[in-house]
């Protein structure tokens, strides 16, 4: 049986060493609307989708969120002109073996691989591109879809079947691979399985709260890795 198995990208696959996409953010709202924030304007973003980011500052804030939907492109404009910069080896961290992990289970023909992260697809790939793992990923569901993360698996369904060119992927064969509660919860919402990996803000403990179907330290043993897959039932 093939599988697809859906990537988040910050904490599972590489993650800034300092968290810098707070003062971008606070920087966009700023220079492009003229609205002062402060740290406590913002959410906790792990997880988030940028969209429910924007949306959650502008709340905060009373800023209207009409105003952000009506700019959107201008805002996800200056987001990738500041993070762009700032996407160098020497500030992302690439989360240990992740490489390796990607390209084992790319080989693989029972394996097709995506993202499901709350990027907006241009950030998604930029950070991606640090560590030449764009590669790997042809697709993916991302944050400039939809504000709520738990309405992108089906995005990320659609995008594979498309490329398939037949309808062979849904909740049943795929899996989401993810750092935080909030993958934990996307991939329950969407009676999916998940495999969440330690290796962002959340440790073991916190993510055990959410019962996702296996965790994992990190993916420095690729053979405990590709082991945790098979027992959510992935054959490489
Ligand atoms: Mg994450």
């Amino acid at each position: 049986m093939k599988h697809l198995l859906l990537f988040d990208i910050d904490g599972t696959l590489v993650k800034f060493k300092t968290r810098r996409s707070r003062s971008i953010f606070m920087g966009m709202f700023l220079d492009l609307f003229g609205v002062e924030t402060n740290h406590s304007d913002l959410p906790d973003f792990s997880g988030m989708t940028d969209l429910s980011i924007l949306y959650s500052i502008a709340d905060s804030t009373g800023f209207d969120r009409a105003k952000i939907n009506r700019n959107i492109d201008r805002i996800w404009k200056y987001l990738i002109d500041e993070f762009r910069p700032i996407s160098t080896k020497e500030n992302l961290e690439l989360l240990v073996n992740a490489d390796v992990l990607l390209a084992t289970l790319n080989k693989s023909n029972n394996i097709t691989l995506g993202l499901l992260t709350g990027n907006f697809k241009g950030n998604a790939y930029l950070k991606l591109s640090v560590y030449d793992l764009v590669k790997y990923f042809a697709f993916g569901a991302f944050g400039d879809d939809y504000f709520d993360r738990n309405s992108l698996p089906p995005v990320a369904f659609g995008r594979a079947n498309k490329l398939a060119g037949e309808n062979m992927y849904s909740f049943l064969n795929s899996i989401i691979i993810g750092d935080s509660p909030r993958d934990i919860e996307c991939a329950q919402a969407n009676n999916m399985k998940v495999l969440a990996v330690a290796t962002g803000l959340f440790s073991r403990q916190d993510l055990m709260v959410n019962s996702p179907d296996i965790i994992l330290n990190d993916f420095s043993d690729i053979d405990k890795a590709i082991d945790a897959l098979e027992s959510l039932g992935v054959g490489l």
